[in-house]
């Protein structure tokens, strides 16, 4: 079903519910219930660009398969029914239990203003910070060590910092595909201006690794020694700012001391980089006074993830190099409103508007403005634990909003156990069918993206309005409106008598100034009283914004920070020893993100355009690991840990090291058989922040004896049936699936009940042991599936391409590629304008060397930019024909 047709037809200006760049987009809503989707060239973050995600927005607006009335206990409900059954069952369980038997699990897709709602009920009224939000598993270590360094949770720069950079480190970052504005505007800089040099510190090689000038290549969670040997190099080379380090900051000494054993040598041995290229990287940091170090999941999902923030704050704070134009360490989220989050006091330890828990101060501020009759004293359970307490019997009612825990959190199986087992469970979601809605015993529509409206914050301190350009389908209610209904029921009307989201951001606003005087960095005192129609125009703007004294852009040029002291701290650093590897489990498992997917795909994985880039959970592994355990390209693998086993395919591939795995984090139950990679992951958090260790699990391999492989596109969804592997994506007129099993089937038998007909052409090739079968109505191709003992090599692209076509005859489509006339495009790399790996390497044969020329003979890499990177690397190697690791998840023939 189609979205609604809207009411108008002009413009609204919105931003982009993906990632912490923020970027600021154009939404249409056409009659017919189509958006169309434009970058907003007047927003600060993005001036118009929008990635591959961004762009292809206007495809995830659709009703398919969205929540749309509340349901209890399996049954369609009023929303009376069931706001009175989730008030009683968490007053009664308070009641029983006491406030701390109770939790919600938020989430960075949140909207401010949701979750003030949702932290003020918990934190001032039930009497608990049992609040989490998932912005745990991707910020808490950067929250903790701008706390330890900062006294506060403040991102000192801004984004015009990294273009305005002669040095830009990139540490644990793969911006190019997982923040790809904030990429592609440090890329045009450097265009720009070639004198800027960029260099990225991660494990493996990836689309942002293409762009550095070096690449330090260093063993997992190596990076506290990394960056204590800088700090120590930074002294010898008498680089630092005396006058900063003596007139701003302490613990400079001590920091020092724990530093200045580390040597090039010492540093190489324990990163596995080679000394030339570390002292390379040092005298380029000694050297650049406009030095940025930006850092994301690499950094912070770690067990040392705080000690490594800390560690990159050092040298910052040594050098003097933060809160001035083109420095400073730059901390950048993963979602949209992460920092809004942040801000609000999502996380289980902090207050409202950067306010500690701990800190009776705060807590008397918090308690005054709310007149709460319950303010919390202690923190909350983090995320991990919080799960953890539902097994041992603590947490009795939760309430999960806008997230997807049995998928995204470590040891996921053990998560959704947790969730089967929770006595009462409700969940707020946009969707109606998640790994984590289906235990739900309560399920309340929540209002999407184009639908809600309020506030998000990026990652440069940059609140911008969400605004909503689509009417609230079926019974769909904002966020902030359902917990507003809930603490009514509780008993608290009047505190969250809201008439909308202006009321509660002017309250929010006004908090945020409530004895400040500068005495805390978070303050949008300037912002309340808005009306509803000034909050409604509100235009993207930057904290602080005090009500009295000038806004700033940047801080910590001049000290001011928010210690006891006001100085910043430096903070002694340890790089941890090395977990001993377990013999059974010889692999580092890191997980992550593709650049066309976003979290769990419940957005994202309705866009045939973005299917069309990664349609299938994958295994980097090294080509010598492979060759070791018998795993052959496109092949399927077992990734196995103490915890769980999954069934992904094998993508061969040097960019990740021997010993090393990488598996993406977005393919769930409902979207493929068994590739939940957060299953294996152990649940190890840094002993500070709480963030699980997401990238370092240990894991083993083994092939998967495959029986037969297959392959099959149809109109229809398809059906799954129980087979051992099956990953399903969209396409244009339908949908695919890859699939395989380890006991032999009939292909015949199981293409009719895969496609639901009996009505196919095709035959079987005994001798080859493949099979090609094809449903046509009316010469149209209604659906196809292709059988082989091996990775079936059809062009996945061309099969796609003809479904819903008429065909002259069924020889076009179980032929499985093009015709020696048509070229094979091979696997997409430009989902915008649907270009090929095999498209841009004839073109480059042609003399079409850069990427620029690839752009104007075909297309690609010319409209939102994010695959130029993809581009270069093609034209760098031009080995597609081979080894292009791509090609490996879609096996062309
Ligand atoms: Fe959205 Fe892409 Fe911008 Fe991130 S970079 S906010 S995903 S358009």
């Amino acid at each position: 079903m189609d979205a609604a047709p809207a009411a108008a037809c002009r413009a609204v200006k919105t931003t982009c519910p993906y990632c912490g760049v923020g970027c600021g987009v154009l939404a249409t809503p056409a009659p017919d219930g189509s958006v169309d989707i434009a970058g907003d060239t007047t927003h600060p973050a993005n001036f118009g660009r929008l990635c591959s995600k961004g762009s292809a927005l206007g495809e995830t607006v659709s009703f398919e398969d969205r929540l749309l009335y509340p349901e209890v206990y399996g049954k369609r409900t009023t929303w009376g029914v069931a706001l009175d059954l989730v008030a009683r069952a968490f007053s009664e369980t308070v009641a029983e239990f006491g406030p701390d038997s109770v939790a919600l699990y938020v989430s960075g897709q949140l909207l401010t203003e949701d979750y003030y709602a949702a932290n003020k009920l918990m934190k001032g009224y039930v009497g608990t910070a049992n609040i989490d939000t998932n912005s745990r598993l991707c910020m808490a270590s950067s929250v903790a060590g701008h706390r330890r360094a900062f006294g506060t949770d403040t991102v000192p720069g801004t984004y015009e910092d990294l273009e305005a950079a002669d040095l830009l480190v990139a540490v644990g970052s793969n911006m190019a595909w997982c923040h790809p504005v904030v990429f592609q505007r440090i890329a045009a800089a450097k265009a720009a201006r070639p004198s800027m040099k960029i260099v990225v510190v991660d494990p493996r090689e990836t689309a942002t690794t293409v762009a550095a000038d070096l690449h330090l290549k260093l063993k997992p969670d190596t990076d506290v020694a990394l960056f204590a040997g800088l700090l120590a190099h930074l002294e010898a080379a008498r680089a630092g700012n005396a006058a900063y380090v003596g007139d701003f900051t302490e613990g400079a000494d001590a920091a020092l001391a724990a530093a200045r054993p580390w040597t090039v040598a010492s540093v190489a041995e324990a990163t596995g980089l080679v000394e030339a290229d570390i002292a390379a990287f040092y005298a380029m940091v000694a050297g650049t006074d406009r030095t940025v170090t930006l850092y994301s999941q690499g950094v912070n999902q770690s067990a040392s993830g705080t000690d490594k923030v800390n560690a990159i704050i050092n040298t910052h704070l040594y050098t003097g190099r933060i809160g001035r134009e083109g420095t400073g360490p730059f901390s950048i989220t993963g979602q949209p409103n992460a920092m809004g989050g942040r801000e609000v006091g999502g996380l289980a330890n902090m207050l409202a508007c950067h306010m500690e828990i701990e800190n009776p101060d705060h807590r008397d501020i918090v308690q005054g403005f709310w007149a709460s009759p319950a303010m919390v004293d202690k923190p909350g359970l983090k995320a991990v634990d919080l799960f953890e307490a539902i097994h041992s019997g603590r947490i009795k009612a939760l309430w999960v909003m806008a997230t997807n825990p049995a998928d995204s959190l470590p040891d996921a199986g053990r998560v959704e156990e947790a969730l089967r087992k929770v006595p009462f469970l409700v969940v707020s979601d946009v969707v109606a069918n998640t790994d984590t809605l289906r235990h739900a015993h309560v399920k309340l529509p929540a209002a999407a993206w184009g639908e809600k409206d309020g506030t998000v914050t990026n990652s440069e301190r940059r609140i911008s309005r969400q605004r909503a350009f689509l009417p609230l389908p079926g019974e769909a209610m904002a966020d902030w409106k359902i917990i507003a209904e809930v603490a009514a029921r509780m008993g608290w009307a009047d505190a969250f008598a809201w008439d909308g989201p202006a009321a509660v951001f002017d309250e929010y606003a006004r908090l945020s100034g409530t004895a400040n005087d500068d005495t805390r960095d978070f303050d949008i005192s300037g912002l309340a009283g808005l009306s509803a129609v000034a909050y409604g125009a509100m235009a993207p703007v930057q904290w602080p914004v005090p009500a009295s004294g000038a806004p700033r852009t940047r801080f910590f040029a001049n000290g001011g920070f928010y210690t006891p002291s006001r100085r910043g701290r430096f903070v002694a650093v340890e790089q941890k020893a090395a977990a001993e590897t377990p013999r059974r489990y010889p692999f580092r498992l890191n997980t992550g993100r593709v650049r066309d997917q976003w979290h769990t795909m419940t957005r994202t994985g309705r866009s045939q355009r973005l299917s069309s880039h990664i349609g299938e959970p994958f295994v980097e592994i090294h080509p010598a690991d492979a060759a070791a355990h018998g795993i052959e390209p496109a092949s399927l693998v077992r990734v196995m840990s103490p915890r769980g086993r999954i069934l992904v395919r094998a993508l061969v591939t040097d960019r990740v090291a021997e010993g090393t795995l990488f598996v993406p984090m977005h393919w769930t139950d409902q979207t493929s058989a068994n590739a939940r990679v957060d299953r294996l992951v152990d649940p190890v958090v840094d002993a500070v922040s709480g963030q699980p260790a997401l990238k370092s699990s240990f894991a083993r391999v083994e092939p998967f004896a495959a029986a037969f492989y297959g392959y099959a596109v149809s109109t229809r969804p398809i059906r799954t049936e129980r087979l051992a592997y099956w990953a399903a994506a969209r396409l244009a007129a339908g949908h695919a699936l890859e699939f395989a099993d380890a006991d032999p089937c009939d292909p015949r038998a199981l293409a009719e009940r895969l496609l639901g007909t009996k009505d196919l052409v095709g035959a079987l090739d005994r001798t080859a042991g493949t099979a090609r079968f094809a449903a046509l109505v009316d010469g149209e191709l209604v659906g196809a599936a292709f059988f082989a003992p091996r990775p079936v090599a059809v062009s996945r692209a061309y099969v796609a391409g003809l479904l819903g076509e008429r065909l002259p005859s069924s020889a076009a489509i179980l032929a499985g590629r093009p015709g020696a006339d048509q070229p094979d495009p091979g696997p997409i790399i430009c989902s915008c304008f649907k270009v090929g790996a095999n498209q841009i390497a004839a073109a480059a044969v042609d003399g079409a060397g850069t990427v620029a020329a690839i752009g104007d003979v075909l297309q690609a890499g010319t409209n939102c930019g994010s695959c130029r990177n993809e581009i270069a690397r093609i034209l760098s190697s031009m080995s597609v024909e081979a080894d292009e690791p791509e090609r490996q998840l879609a096996p062309a023939g």
